[in-house]
């Protein structure tokens, strides 16, 4: 494989779309010497039927607001990759949202999928709606608009999409309820779900304690745990809030969490009762984080990220390119000895650069946040059965699948020095079961 001819021919073709070329050029560059062990890879064209995805839905999603206007937005589903299970992969809705931050999900979440030892493809979605601002009602409408459009391309056995960032709870529900509707049909189409309607136990929890399980392997290979070190999260949405939460109960101190207006620091620490707090200004009062200052009396700084502050340990859980090139050297200069990421894509290439020749403990999302993925895996399952299974099963599930991800990453990113290059070891594992699968499947 030439990666660089790969990448050239990608931005040539699909122009202005930065973040898909950036996890396409991250992924080429670790997997290129195992893919070059494979003279049949090459033959077969894989990487390009790799990089491109299976096929792309666009749509407008036409819907009245409050004031009785009507507004339009997009919509966008990716399905990048079914070889190895049914399309799966969540919804953002966000007023940034382009194609081309679908499509550098989609890609990503394939090679996830892949990596959590369940059967699921690779798939990607959302809007250009924010739900900030908007009343419930509105939200609704949106949803029910939305899912008009997305219902003709999806289904339990086809694609089954979840939540991400704007996406929650009460935004899936919504979906559900006009997907059953328009079908009268009650299935798994949607992962996320309401407990009382075939959600799973630990499916919120389950990307921030994922996060937190795969860090507690990555300090085990340096005989360390989680017992008084400070913690450094971004972001203060479902992935932050469960992140904090298994942070507390292994012993960590929580030092920031933040919003896309800025970060509080509290030096004593985000505890139990200031995190509950934290929850109900977010997911009840839909509030800012700046109010956690003001209620606490700590420190708030607006318009930044909390990377400039001292700590052991960073999880950034909010959205992609949150830590740059000069973020990640005052990290690493304050003394950060671990880096695992709770969302997708948030470290920058350079920072990721930073990180690795620093050589401190670095975890991509793609292995690192795959615990939402897999939770939604195990909701399928459930649905399938039509069986609930209890939080002890699923939790144990969650952390024997982290486990065996970490494992995997060990064993294809190990370098000859000792040092674990967990970015490598997360895209070979995950490349080599698509790839075989893609082979097996023959040219389709
Ligand atoms: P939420 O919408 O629940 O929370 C997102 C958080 O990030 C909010 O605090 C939000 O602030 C903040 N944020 C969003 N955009 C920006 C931005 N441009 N700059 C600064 N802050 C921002 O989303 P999730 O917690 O579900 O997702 C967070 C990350 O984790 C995403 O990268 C997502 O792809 C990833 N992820 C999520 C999974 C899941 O199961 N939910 C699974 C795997 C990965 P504000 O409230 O101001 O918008």
């Amino acid at each position: 494989m030439d990666a660089k001819k790969v990448l050239e021919d990608l931005k040539r073709r699909f122009p202005n779309e930065p973040e898909y070329h950036q996890a396409v050029e991250e992924v080429l560059g670790t997997i290129e010497e195992e893919y070059n062990k494979h003279p049949e890879f090459e033959k077969a064209n894989l990487i390009e039927r790799l990089c491109i995805p299976d096929r792309i839905y666009q749509f407008r999603v036409t819907w009245m607001d409050d004031k009785g206007q009507i507004q339009t937005n997009m919509g966008y589903r990716v399905q990048h990759n079914n070889v190895i299970g049914p399309y799966k992969g969540g919804l953002r809705f966000h007023s940034f949202v382009n194609l081309g931050i679908l499509k550098f999900l989609a890609f990503e979440q394939t090679f996830k999928n892949s990596l959590t030892t369940l059967p699921m493809g690779g798939a990607k979605g959302g809007s250009d709606f924010s739900p900030r601002g908007k009343s419930n009602a509105e939200v609704m409408r949106f949803c029910q608009a939305f899912m008009l459009e997305l219902s003709r391309h999806i289904g339990p056995d086809i694609d089954v999409p979840a939540g991400d960032i704007g996406v929650g709870g009460r935004e899936v529900g919504y979906m559900f309820g006009m997907y059953k509707k328009l079908t009268r049909e009650f299935s798994g189409v949607l992962t996320e779900k309401g407990l009382e309607f075939g959600g799973s136990l630990i499916r919120p929890e389950a990307t921030g304690y994922g996060n937190v399980y795969f860090l507690k392997e990555m300090l085990k290979t340096k005989g360390m745990d989680l017992k008084g070190k400070s913690v450094l999260i971004s972001g203060s949405g479902n992935v932050a809030q469960y992140t904090a939460e298994k942070v507390l109960q292994l012993g960590g101190k929580v030092l920031t969490m933040s919003d896309s207006d800025g970060y509080i620091y509290d030096p004593d620490g985000i505890d139990r009762a200031k995190l509950d707090y934290i929850m109900e200004l977010k997911n009840l009062y839909r509030g800012r984080i700046r109010e956690y200052a003001e209620k606490y009396g700590c420190k708030y700084v607006a318009g930044a990220r909390p990377w400039r502050e001292k700590a052991d340990i960073a999880l950034p859980s909010a959205t992609q390119n949150e830590i740059n090139g000069d973020e990640a050297r005052q990290l690493v200069a304050n003394g950060i000895f671990a880096v695992s990421e709770g969302a997708n894509m948030p470290s920058t290439p350079e920072a990721i650069r930073v990180f690795q020749e620093a050589k401190i403990l670095y975890a991509p999302g793609k292995a690192a946040n795959a615990g939402g993925v897999s939770v939604s895996g195990l909701e399928m399952s459930q649905n399938s059965e039509r069986l609930a299974w209890t939080s002890e099963e699923v939790d144990a599930r969650l952390h024997a699948i982290m486990e065996n991800i970490h494992q995997n990453c060990v064993k294809y990113g190990k370098e000859s020095d000792g040092y674990i290059n967990y970015v490598k070891g997360a895209n070979v594992a995950g490349f080599m079961k698509v790839a075989k699968a893609m082979m097996a499947q023959g040219i389709v």
